[in-house]
């Protein structure tokens, strides 16, 4: 394991090391950076009574040994003064410019996120919601060393605190660090947290390992030496070191494979570091060359690399004295990646370079090429709709995260609301929803979010429920669904209330038993035949609001009722037809273009009294011989009666084009002159022709005509009502149903 030195450096040694990289220029803008936070932090101190200016250093140190750029150092200097000093951001921006400013204050948004839940998805969510909130890798990188410093000098801590910033690491930080790859932060972040968290444990491990370490390291330490003199005889520059293994590791390891001490082999592993891929294999031919590999324990990461970038070829062998040894083999530059990952990345970066390393289009550049590693990285996350989300956030900001009082993360799309957040919590929570709060402070309802927000829905009982006006606040398509679908269903509820009034009013005027014929499985058949998806609710929901005809559900539930007792009905539809059939004329006239269950060979006649058309919902009614009379489904003369119920039959339209009806209508219309000769001549003009007329005058000046014609559609029927209504004197149009 790669380990940062913890050692404390002076401000001067820290100037020596990032001479090393950075220009003399570079060196001074830090340096400044330096004593502006000496300064400003001069009268306050750490818990361990040392000068508070040792922080900022620690973290700056730490990134220094990352080989950080200038403006991440100068901002780590100055991560902590605007939230522990008067300095304000606008301050910092003036002196050291708007980049060090931006990773100040992100730095500070992020050290007031609070994690309060510890529930896995939960945890995710903060993990998440940190990345969004960062939106600057070096962002992530300072918190990343702040943490890291700030768990190196705990012991000066309350016990209670140091254990609740330790699983905090655990959960959130350490699990960042491994995701971008910096795994020397990782490593000692969760050493931290273990020592913390288990003390007993870890002491214990120390120990074990310590002896451990010790029996085996003149066995490494002789495997290392001669695998030193193979390579240099094969001519292979290389460097060879003996790595220690994490003890936070080792102690998951035994917990998870069960597993001893005695039976973790890689406390001690060899690496070995080379220049080039070629020399990787050629140094792996000789290890094998030289010791008997382990079967199953070979893994080349050079070809298949790991999916956040690692690369390296791992072995294990038996060792000359039996016991088996972990080697290690990669190139210098696999090996950078492998320890400090993004940060890695960012220094190959600026290094490329001749341009100062702060400039605004490598900002871009660098968040861009945090994309595809975060792509790479991610590739190992188990939801890629998860992963996808991660990614997005960061680079595109599009969502934002919130938090419930109690402490639990939201995420919402960018620019939602509080309503959105109340659907969000629930959809009954959003219909009530009456205020909201925000971080404790009352807001309007069209507040838009911001991360970190804590939000606090106000509701009340008596609310009618939400107002019209919120689809147009919200944020979210969810929101505005959620909020269509209650006015949608609110008419809904009403209408399958009423739908199931009327068909129960139906069945007792009929004389039939509302409970036994309207059960949940004769609903649904009827809903099927409707088109209505076989389903009650839409079925009574359309009843009530109009969209289908009582008689229409009547008939088809008569006929899927009396199929169901059939065996107890002396004769059935079928027979009733088949009665019919012999006495059929198969010609179209016959039929007037009526289907009746499907067939056109049945005797139709069309009732008088409603006169239908097509177009025209209809049913047929078996009379007894004289075949199938059709209705108009709202005819008041169909259903009379229970025993009707019983003949009533589906029939439909089968219309050819130069079929005739016989319609009559009635029009009421003011007794005086011109009024007839109007009606007649619109008759005409409409091409149709008059089978009937007959006129009745009232006393009062009134007066009533009905106008028999011969109609081929309701289409045409329409215009013509349309056209008599338009009529000076006609105030009333109709058709006339006249009773049987
Ligand atoms: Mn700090």
């Amino acid at each position: 394991m790669e380990q940062l030195d913890p050692t404390p450096i002076s401000a001067e040694e820290f100037y020596e090391k990032i001479s090393n990289y950075l220009t003399p220029r570079q060196v001074e803008f830090v340096r400044e950076a330096y004593n502006f936070a000496a300064e400003k932090h001069a009268a306050q101190k750490r818990a361990s009574g040392e000068p508070y200016i040792i922080h900022p250093l620690g973290v700056a140190t730490i990134l220094a040994q990352l080989q950080m750029d200038d403006v991440t150092l100068a901002a780590a200097f100055l991560h902590d003064v605007v939230e522990d000093t008067d300095v304000t951001l606008d301050q910092l921006s003036d002196i050291f410019g708007l980049e060090v400013a931006g990773l100040v204050d992100g730095v500070t948004k992020l050290g007031k996120i609070e994690y309060i839940s510890r529930e896995e998805q939960q945890i995710e969510n903060y993990r998440k919601m940190f990345l969004a909130m960062a939106k600057d890798i070096r962002v992530v990188l300072i918190k990343l060393a702040d943490r890291l410093h700030n768990m190196r000098t705990m012991k000066y801590m309350p016990v209670h605190k140091q254990k609740r910033i330790s699983s905090e690491t655990l959960e959130i930080y350490a699990p960042l660090a491994h995701r971008l790859g910096i795994y020397a932060i990782k490593w000692e972040l969760e050493d931290l947290s273990f020592r913390y968290l288990e003390p007993q444990h870890y002491y214990e491990l120390v120990e074990e390992v310590k002896i451990k370490r010790h029996e085996r390291e003149a066995m490494v330490q002789e495997a290392m030496d001669e695998l030193r003199h193979l390579c240099s005889d094969a001519g292979i520059r290389c460097e060879i070191q003996g790595r220690p293994k994490s003890f936070y590791s080792i102690y998951k390891k035994m917990q998870r494979d069960n597993k001893t001490i005695n039976e973790i082999y890689d406390l001690l592993a060899v690496r070995v570091l080379v220049d080039s891929v070629k020399d990787c294999y050629g140094v792996l031919g000789i290890v094998h060359g030289k010791w008997k590999p382990i079967p199953g324990r070979f893994k080349d990461y050079i070809a298949v690399p790991k999916s956040n970038g690692y690369q390296s070829l791992h072995t294990t062998v038996v060792s000359s004295s039996g016991s088996p040894l972990e080697i290690q083999i990669r190139t210098f530059e696999m090996h950078k990646v492998s320890e400090y990952g993004v940060a890695a990345h960012w220094r190959y970066k600026e290094s490329g370079g001749s341009k100062m390393p702060s400039s605004a289009d490598k900002n871009v550049d660098a968040k861009m090429a945090w994309l595809r590693q975060l792509l790479e990285w991610h590739r190992d996350m188990r939801d890629p709709q998860e992963f996808v989300n991660t990614v997005k956030m960061d680079v595109f900001s599009d969502e934002v995260f919130v938090f419930t009082p109690q402490g639990d993360v939201v995420d919402l799309p960018f620019g939602s609301v509080p309503i959105d957040f109340a659907y969000r919590i629930h959809t009954g929570v959003g219909n009530s929803c009456v205020g909201a709060k925000v971080n404790g402070k009352i807001v309007p309802l069209d507040y838009k979010l911001k991360n970190g927000d804590i939000v606090e829905i106000i509701t009340s009982k008596s609310s009618p429920g939400p107002s019209r006006d919120w689809i147009n606040i919200v944020g979210s398509s969810q929101t505005k669904n959620k909020i269509k679908q209650f006015f949608k269903k609110e008419r809904r509820e009403e209408n399958i209330v009423n739908g199931r009034d009327m068909l129960e009013r139906e069945c007792r005027r009929l004389g039939y038993d509302p409970d036994a014929m309207m059960t949940p499985d004769t609903l649904k058949e009827v809903a099927s035949r409707c088109h209505l998806d076989g389903s009650e609710e839409n079925l009574l929901a359309a009843l009530g609001y109009g969209g289908i005809m009582l008689n229409t559900v009547m008939v088809k539930l008569v006929d899927i009722y009396k199929k169901a007792q059939r065996r107890n009905t002396t004769k059935n539809l079928s027979e009733l037809l088949s009665e019919l059939k012999p006495r059929v004329l198969k010609t179209n006239k016959a039929s007037h273009g009526i289907l009746v269950k499907g067939e056109d060979d049945i005797m139709v006649k069309l009732a008088k009294c409603c006169n239908p058309i097509p177009g025209d919902p209809i049913i047929g009614y078996i009379t007894r011989g004289h075949g199938v009379s059709v209705h108009r489904a709202d005819c008041p003369n169909v259903l009379a009666n229970k025993e009707d119920a019983d003949r009533m039959i589906e029939v439909s339209w089968n219309v050819q084009t130069d079929t005739t009806y016989k319609v009559v209508l009635r029009l009421a219309a003011v007794d005086q002159p011109g009024v007839m000769a109007n009606i007649m001549t619109v008759a005409s003009e409409s091409k149709v022709n008059i089978n009937s007329l007959s006129a009745h005058s009232n006393p009062d000046k009134t007066a009533f005509v009905d106008l028999g014609l011969d109609i081929t559609s309701l289409e045409q029927l329409n215009y013509i009502i349309s056209r008599m209504r338009r009529i000076k004197g006609v105030y009333k149009v109709e058709r006339k149903i006249s009773g049987m």
